[in-house]
């Protein structure tokens, strides 16, 4: 019979599998069990919606028998079975997901919306990792013939009529010889096989059957003291058919909901944090939460989809509904089992659905309580979280023009000029000093710039707590949280930080303004529209200038309005300061009665400096370097 090959992508495949890379061999069975158990559903479903009240879920198995000799083991479901154009597409070429097909078919057909466990993994192809030959005997429902297709691997595949009599499928697999490296035998023994089953495929809702030997006393022996033994074989059901979240809480482990989670959402780190929660009530629902270790490489693009699967009574409606989860904690990953919620519900209904929207509050506020207990029990865990979905918490804050900010204020953190760890705004809050009127908050490149900024120096100086922020939201954020437990945010940049002064240092300073007045003019007339002042400095202590800025619009958030792509660039209202303590303030006093001119190149010096220190660039950095220039050469 002529082979016929497989297409391009599958052939890559299974060169892979064949040669596998692969360290999971075992994995093989998993995928094949989920096969069979998409096909009895399929079947079960397709009953369902042809109003086929008489199906029962018990009616259907999935079946594994093993020939040690022929070295096979088989694997037989009750499910829909496959045409032979069916086989022809879905076991000759990859990518072309059956489950898919049949999703879309339904859809168009019975406005159902049910979603097929389509687990993607690597699927059928999995079968060669550990086969030199696979053979599948597949009858579809409804059809009168059967069909067999064979293949030893990358050479491709055959098919021929068969003779099966009932509806489903029957995969056969002629393991490899054992290597060195790999013992493929034991794939035929009932110990390792019950094994793979509790690991993988314990929760597939129908029965995994096998013959198992069992022992037994033989008859008539039991009476004389010395009873003999024999075996004989029995069908046992492999699988507990529990999902993992109907299970009790206290029966599971760590590597239980970790195992799970790998399979589910294939991330190889282990989750941040588990949440299984049972609720009774007016709905009751059982939810089985993950907060993923890392964000996955999509999170912070337009690609990535928010939701939680959704159960009725542990069968799956909706793979991904994105209506369970609040957009600030879309990176939650998991599902809720409810038996409250209808099977046959359609997705616009879900939306509307009241019992749904009671479990989505329910959930947020859960979420919540257990992000603020990681918060205060573990820092360190909570800053890695935070590492990784932190800025999703703060573009909550700032969305829907601040409607979840009460919610989320209390699990920000921020790095601290006085603290090693990362603070919250309520330990901020709580030792702030007496006469401390607002939350102190700069904005910067890295923490290391920011704590250099010359607009630090008199906060620190007074003992006050600045909290450090790096990311380009940061300050709308504070801008749409305006306060926290009733103290304003200020920042360190602002035109004024109202620092409660002495009658005396007001006069001071007072005095020295006056006595500047005409410099500060002049130079405010030198750089025109550039700042909107030239003033004297109260908080700088070390060094000669800086700039800070009027109203609403702050120099970092001018850099991250203007990075976006827009007509208008904004513009912050600066204003330059100068140390009036400085050596400079002197110089410039000094240079001012007697050139003019030398004031001019002083002042576009000064403010050049100003703005490196902000990290903006220079408007016009030739002027500035001949100004230096002519500085140091005194000419
Ligand atoms: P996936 O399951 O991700 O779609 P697979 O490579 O595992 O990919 O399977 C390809 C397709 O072959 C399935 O989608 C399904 O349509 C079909 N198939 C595989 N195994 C069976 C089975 N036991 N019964 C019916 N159809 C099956």
């Amino acid at each position: 019979m002529a082979k016929k090959q497989f297409k391009a992508e599958s052939k890559r495949l299974l060169d892979l599998m064949i040669n596998s890379i692969y360290t999971h061999r075992e994995i093989f069975l998993r995928e094949l069990i989920s096969n069979a158990s998409d096909a009895i559903d399929k079947r079960y479903y397709k009953a369902l919606s042809e109003g086929d009240t008489g199906v029962s879920r018990d009616s259907f198995y999935i079946f594994l028998e093993t020939d040690a000799e022929a070295r096979t083991l088989k694997i037989t479901d009750n499910g829909v079975g496959m045409t032979k154009e069916e086989m022809e597409k879905n076991l000759g070429t990859i990518a072309r997901s059956g489950s898919l097909d049949f999703k879309s078919a339904m859809e168009n057909a019975e406005d159902k919306d049910i979603d097929i466990i389509g687990q993607f993994g690597v699927g059928f192809y999995s079968a060669f990792m550990v086969s030199d030959k696979v053979t599948v005997v597949s009858r579809a429902e409804g059809s009168e013939e059967s069909w067999i297709w064979e293949s030893s691997g990358a050479d491709g595949y055959t098919m021929k009529e068969g003779a099966k009599e009932e509806t489903g499928t029957e995969v056969i697999l002629v393991l490899k010889e054992d290597t060195e490296d790999e013992n493929y035998s034991r794939f035929l023994e009932e110990y390792t096989i019950r094994g793979l089953i509790r690991k993988y495929s314990d929760y597939i809702r129908y029965p995994i059957r096998m013959m198992v030997s069992r022992s037994r006393v033989k008859e008539g022996t039991e009476s004389d003291g010395k009873p003999e033994y024999e075996t004989y074989m029995e069908e046992e059901t492999l699988n507990s058919m529990v999902p993992l979240w109907k299970k009790q809480k206290s029966t599971l482990k760590d590597e239980d909901y970790n195992q799970f989670y790998h399979e589910k959402y294939f991330d190889m780190a282990d989750p941040a944090k588990v949440i299984h929660t049972n609720v009774e009530g007016v709905v009751s629902y059982t939810a089985l939460l993950f907060i993923p270790g890392q964000a996955p490489f999509d999170y912070y693009s337009k690609d990535f989809e928010k939701g939680l699967s959704l159960y009725s009574s542990g069968v799956l409606i909706m793979d991904k509904c994105p209506d369970l989860l609040p957009d600030h904690f879309s990176f939650v990953r998991g599902l809720v089992d409810s038996q409250d919620l209808s099977l046959n519900i359609s997705r616009e209904m879900l939306q509307h659905d009241r019992q749904l929207k009671a479990i989505a509050q329910r959930l947020e506020k859960k979420i919540k309580s257990e992000l603020s207990e990681m918060l205060h029990k573990d820092r360190e865990a909570y800053s890695a979280f935070f590492k990784n979905f932190g800025l999703q918490l703060k573009f909550g804050v700032y969305d829907k023009y601040g409607m979840h900010k009460d919610l989320l204020s209390d699990l920000l953190i921020y790095h601290s000029s006085t603290e090693e760890k990362m603070v919250t705004l309520s330990e901020y809050v709580s030792r702030m000093k007496e006469d401390q009127k607002f939350i102190y908050y700069a904005c910067g490149e890295s923490i290391e710039k920011i704590d250099h900024m010359p607009q630090t120096e008199l906060l620190k100086d007074k003992g006050f707590e600045i909290l450090y922020m790096t990311d380009d939201i940061d300050e709308f954020a504070v801008q749409m949280l305006r306060e926290y437990e009733g103290k304003q945010f200020r920042s360190v940049s602002s035109e004024d930080l109202e620092i409660e002064e002495s009658e005396e240092e007001k006069e001071q300073a007072q005095k020295q303004e006056e006595e500047s007045r005409e410099l500060l003019d002049f130079m405010k007339e030198t750089l025109g529209d550039r700042v909107s002042e030239v003033r004297l400095s109260r908080r700088l202590k070390t060094h000669p200038v800086c700039l800070t800025t009027r109203g609403g619009i702050s120099i970092e958030m001018e850099k991250v309005l203007n990075a976006m792509p827009a007509d208008e660039k904004v513009r912050a209202e600066r204003v330059l300061e100068i140390n009036a303590d400085h050596e400079i303030a002197e110089t410039l006093k000094r240079v001012f009665e007697e050139d003019r001119e030398a004031v001019r190149k002083y002042t576009e010096i000064l403010y050049g400096q100003a703005l490196l220190i902000e990290g903006l660039s220079l408007e016009d950095p030739i002027a500035y370097t001949d100004a230096v220039c002519s500085l140091m050469t005194g000419k």
